[in-house]
């Protein structure tokens, strides 16, 4: 029996086993427990915070220990507080080991899948894979072309076309030139974004020309990674200047397919998935059934058949035994 009144809202930054930081609407920070039965409208979520997740605490008062003085400075802690009840979530990012579903971020608004126009080129099948994620989850996602000062803007305007054909937005930046740097800022304000690409492509450089502090932030969590310091997936929320925050969620950056079944793809698609339905069999993979409808809307054209390609890759590569 909580009283409900004397909760604080607040947003979770980060979670070490049954401790986190949580930060209110004021940018205050609280350094809160977890209680073992978490009062929470979903059945899924049984007391576990991530970061990203929408809490209600207690503040209590501040304990008297000398712990504190190792925290970094730039990190003041208001109070501490007790985690009472979690809100229902909407766009996770889940990673499953061992058979076991584990949500690594919650409540993610947006997905920045980052490529880049050259050094590394572009990997189609890699950004396929993030927007299938981004689809299964809901989550809004951009396809961010970086580098682009490196190639002729005509190069790329067959793949633009493909995607901007699909419904997905795609936004060519330069973190050198500062091409739609001003756009990048202004879409990461008020949305909790998660960013995803293969190391190389610019997520570095483009955090620091829209946050310097940022970029700092976030290449000291994945360098310790490196360094196996961390074994663990842990992510964390990095609040930004402008109201919105990033996630760095070691776990998504080199990105696979952690928890998509291979008959969901095609109905993630969206130029599949209009003959998914129409499909006479129920798990269908539509790769070699008789009379099935994704292969006749292949075989006259009404689904590209370089599409129908990319997703037969994808479910051999990824998602089907040998
Ligand atoms: P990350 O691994 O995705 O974080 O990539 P980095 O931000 O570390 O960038 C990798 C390399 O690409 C660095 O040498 C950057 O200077 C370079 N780079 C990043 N963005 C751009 C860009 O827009 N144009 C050019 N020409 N180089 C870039
Ligand atoms: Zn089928």
């Amino acid at each position: 029996h909580v009283d409900e009144t004397s909760l604080t809202h607040g947003r979770v930054l980060s979670v070490h086993g049954r401790q986190s930081k949580v930060q209110t609407e004021d940018g205050k920070i609280y350094a809160c427990a977890i209680r073992q039965v978490l009062k929470s409208l979903a059945t899924d979520q049984r007391g576990v915070v991530v970061a990203g997740d929408r809490v209600w605490f207690r503040i209590e008062a501040r304990q008297g220990d000398d712990g504190q003085s190792k925290r970094p400075s730039d990190e003041v802690i208001t109070a501490d507080g007790m985690i009472e009840r979690v809100e229902p979530r909407h766009g996770i990012i889940s990673r499953t080991s061992r058979g076991k579903q584990h949500v690594i971020a919650a409540n993610v608004d947006a997905l920045l899948i980052i490529a880049s126009a050259a050094e590394p080129g572009i990997k189609p099948t890699l950004i396929d894979r993030m927007l299938l994620t981004a689809a299964q989850h809901e989550i809004e996602p951009v396809v961010v072309i970086n580098k682009i000062d490196l190639v002729d803007p005509l190069q790329l305007q067959a793949l633009i076309g493909v995607y901007g054909s699909l419904g997905f937005r795609v936004l060519p930046t330069s973190a050198t030139t500062g091409q739609n740097i001003e756009y990048l800022r202004a879409f990461l304000h008020q949305r909790q974004t998660a960013l995803a690409g293969q190391s190389g492509v610019g997520k570095s450089s483009l955090l620091n020309s829209i946050e310097p502090d940022l970029a700092l932030a976030v290449s000291t969590v994945s360098v310790e990674n490196q360094k196996g310091r961390h074994t663990t997936t842990a992510s964390k929320l990095i609040p930004l200047a402008s109201g919105g925050a990033v996630f760095d969620t070691p776990g998504i950056r080199q990105f696979q397919l952690w928890d998509i079944e291979a008959t969901e793809v095609a109905g993630l698609m969206p130029d599949l998935r209009p003959y998914v339905s129409g499909c006479r069999y129920p798990d269908c993979l539509h790769l070699h059934e008789d009379g099935c409808m994704v292969k006749d809307a292949v075989a006259d054209a009404r689904i590209d058949a370089r599409r129908y390609d990319a997703y037969c890759h994808l479910l051999e590569d990824d998602l089907l035994p040998e």
